[in-house]
């Protein structure tokens, strides 16, 4: 490491690169998304270099009068969005949320149950995380493999035994919607709350693409502002009026202290543009997802979730265990620059296998890309042909590439502009 010169060259070199990959490649990671340039803009602001703690109107430090009405204008859109009775827009991300959360709605040594890791659970949902720093103990739903969803039966009666404090809903590998009402059912026998993690689906839920959890009892909903949500990386509370005090202690002075004023600033134009395209955009991004779906089905890969049509949601997941585990697909794909995660599956043990047997792919950044149907079809058959037919690593590169040209403006925005450039 020599002079700043050096170290300037280096890190630019290292950003233009990365640029230059995303540029080339096909983004299919189920967690990520681009923001618009106008967003983007409001990252770089003064309000990056400032504190507000506290509430509006209350806060802890002078100098806050326009941070004020800008967090005042996020709530508002928030609540408009998502018809809520109570929100809070302070979460710097959505693992802080659910701590958060988890700090308003339980004791320590409560218990919650949460989907494992395997059937789609956050790791935050788990006692060797989040779930874990509120010292909660955790108790697994039992899950139906076939239909790929939580066991509401068995969990009835696990639930009439051990009285959780909440259940959490919501996953990270999330195919279809989750039993909410029944749960709130359940959950209102004791007292208990439901407790909906929407990180992967808010933007769906905010087109009404699936299922609005706070309409089917959700006690409290919390999300990250980043997945099919095509906002800046940071997270947001939704609750029910009686919570509003304890969610909003919990996360400032609970979990928060300064709550990052430039992504805030940020998320206004996100929620400005979910509101006018939101609709638009999350119901091609499931149309995307069937499709992607139903096209690997057809060239002979084993898609999670058949008996119900594969997804419901922007996900995709694949069983490749046949193909050498996820680990070894998910490498080979990103030779061509295809860009996933291999992913759990349910019948993976976590201690045990080391190697996941399935990979994980989300529709909604090439969505946003302006990628439809035919766009699906297209990435199917390249991964067709990489993973089955071996084809040419060099020329499957290339047609990646070719794809890809042709989608790199950011659509479901007031100004549409080229994605990934950077001054
Ligand atoms: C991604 C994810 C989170 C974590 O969100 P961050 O913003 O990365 O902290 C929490 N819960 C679920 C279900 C997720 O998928």
């Amino acid at each position: 490491m020599g002079s700043y010169e050096d170290v300037l060259g280096k890190l630019e070199a290292a950003v233009v690169r990365h640029n230059s990959f995303y540029k080339e490649s096909l983004p299919l990671i189920a967690s990520e998304n681009l923001t618009c340039s106008i967003t983007r803009k409001y990252y770089s602001s003064d309000l990056g270099h400032r504190y507000a703690e506290g509430k509006i109107g209350e806060r802890f430090y002078q100098g806050c009068d326009a941070i004020d009405e800008i967090e005042q204008l996020a709530l508002d859109l928030t609540k408009k969005l998502f018809k809520a009775e109570h929100a809070n827009v302070q979460p710097i991300s959505g693992v802080v949320a659910n701590i958060a959360a988890f700090f308003a709605l339980t004791k320590p040594s409560d218990l919650i149950m949460a989907l494992s890791i395997p059937c789609g659970g956050h790791i935050s949902h788990d006692r060797f995380s989040a779930a874990g720093i509120r010292g909660l103990r955790v108790e697994y739903y039992p899950f139906n493999v076939e239909e790929m969803e939580i066991d509401v039966d068995e969990t009835k009666k696990i639930a009439e035994k051990l009285r959780p404090r909440v259940f959490v809903l919501g996953s990270s590998l999330i195919l279809f919607p989750q039993p909410v009402r029944e749960l709130a059912e359940i959950a209102s026998e004791f007292d208990s709350k439901v407790l909906y993690d929407a990180s992967h689906v808010l933007g769906l839920i905010a087109g009404e693409e699936f299922q609005d959890p706070l309409r089917e009892g959700a006690d409290v909903v919390t999300a990250s502002t980043h997945k099919t949500f095509f906002g800046p990386q940071r997270a947001i509370i939704l609750s029910k009026k009686e919570l509003a005090e304890e969610i909003d202690k919990a996360v400032f002075p609970g979990v928060v202290s300064n709550h990052h004023l430039n992504t805030l600033t940020a998320l206004v134009v996100s929620l400005a543009e979910m509101l006018e395209f939101g609709k638009d955009y999350a119901s091609q991004v499931v149309k995307n997802a069937k499709r992607l779906a139903e096209k690997l089905y057809d060239l002979g890969f084993k898609v999670i979730g058949e008996s119900k049509g594969f997804t419901a949601s922007h996900q995709v997941a694949v069983d490749v265990s046949d193909l050498g585990g996820g680990s070894k697909v998910a490498k080979s794909l990103e030779r061509i620059n295809v860009v996933l995660n291999k992913n759990l599956l349910p019948w993976d043990e976590v201690s045990k296998s080391p190697d996941p047997s399935g990979i994980r792919m989300g529709v909604q950044e090439v969505t946003r890309l302006g990628m439809r149907e035919d766009e699906m079809e297209e990435i199917a058959e390249i991964i067709h042909s990489c993973l089955i037919k071996e084809d040419d690593v060099f020329k499957l590169r290339q047609r990646v590439k070719e794809l890809k040209q042709k989608f790199r403006t950011i659509k479901y925005t007031f100004e549409e502009e080229e994605a990934y450039s950077w001054e």
